[in-house]
């Protein structure tokens, strides 16, 4: 049986006990609601893949409270990730650095880096604080799914198959924190989210950006994986595209297929009475939404008809990342 429970004393208790018995626990964050397990214990770690269904090369990233010293688990911090850990912790940054080989093994899948991150929703920290261990974590859904952003969507993935989902409301963030190679010169985006190259760039100077290229190796291997995936059908076009997108909708709509069109708020005027789900209108808007609508997409079509929002920088290359891989034929599908 999955219990969903308030974060409370009782709850936070229930949930230690689960953890330090080497059992996974569902929880809240700022981006998306995380599955957690003690990152110490390698039968513990191992369990959340099973439960995910996770690919084994696929790492995790470790969730510490921001009271943790993290000189225990990593070394080599540069100066200018010193500097963003000033600046953007606790928040959706995760940061990659040389491992000091503390945590299992299993957590980083063997590599010699491991990925650090301090959430800052108050959820989060009571729990990690409550528990005092680094908690490995990935997104609480099944493998591949869309990744939930409230108690009821980890439930609708994970029910019976672990104890505990603290709940803390909904994910104000939406999309996965970005990931961040801290390990060379400068600091290099391995998965872009809401602490954008801008704002990094803003802070020490320079960032790169990696892009995964179809069948080449991964620098961050959860690149190569098909993810965030409604469980219907889709199809992806550009935001200039929506001719074609229209086109789509009325030859499958013809055919009887439950059809809808999900775009951004300034295209709704133009489709026509056409049934659709709208993203928003900001950025940050649409990451915050982007999950619960795939959702509720997937409830009721078959085809989702996606259309890109029109791109205008910062946050909106976490978002276009996000949906090309859950409806389109992204490169790191
Ligand atoms: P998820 O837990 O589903 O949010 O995925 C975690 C992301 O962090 C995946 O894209 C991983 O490939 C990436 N990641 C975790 N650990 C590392 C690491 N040591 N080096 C590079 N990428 C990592
Ligand atoms: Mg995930």
């Amino acid at each position: 049986m999955t219990e969903i429970l308030e974060i409370d004393e009782n709850s936070l208790a229930f949930a230690k006990r689960i953890i330090k018995e080497g059992g996974a626990v569902a929880f809240p964050t700022e981006t998306v609601y995380g599955l957690g397990a003690n990152a110490f214990d390698t039968a513990a770690v191992n369990g959340i893949y099973k439960i995910k269904g996770r690919p084994s090369d696929n790492p995790l990233i470790v969730h510490v409270h921001k009271d943790y010293d993290i000189g225990g688990l990593v070394r080599d911090i540069p100066q200018y990730a010193e500097k963003l850990k000033e600046e953007f912790l606790p928040g959706p940054l995760t940061m990659v650095f040389k491992s000091r080989g503390a945590v299992s093994p299993v957590v980083s899948c063997g590599l010699d880096t491991l990925a650090v991150r301090v959430p800052s929703h108050s959820g989060a920290q009571k729990f990690l604080k409550y528990v005092d261990l680094p908690i490995a974590a990935p997104s609480a859904n099944i493998s591949k799914h869309v990744s939930p952003t409230s108690a009821q969507h980890v439930l609708a993935d994970l029910e019976g198959k672990i104890p505990l989902i603290l709940d803390g409301g909904r994910c104000s963030g939406g999309i996965e924190s970005t990931v961040l190679d801290c390990t060379g010169e400068i600091p290099v985006i391995l998965r872009s989210g809401l602490v954008t190259r801008e704002m990094i760039e803003k802070t020490v100077g320079a960032c790169g950006e990696y892009a995964y290229k179809e069948g080449g190796v991964a620098r961050s291997p959860g690149m190569k994986y098909k993810h965030y995936s409604p469980s219907c059908r889709t199809a992806m076009f550009g935001w200039n595209e929506l001719q074609k997108a229209l086109e789509l909708y009325d030859e499958e709509t013809a055919k009887g297929v439950k059809t809808l069109i999900l775009c951004e708020e300034s295209v709704i005027s133009l489709l026509g009475g056409r049934k659709y789900v709208s993203l928003g209108k900001t950025p940050e808007e649409m990451a915050s939404r982007l999950y619960a609508k795939l959702r509720e997409c997937e409830k009721t079509a078959e085809l989702i008809v996606a259309v890109a929002p029109e791109e205008r920088g910062g946050v909106m290359a976490g978002v276009m990342n996000r949906l090309s891989k859950a409806c389109g034929n992204g490169y790191e599908r």
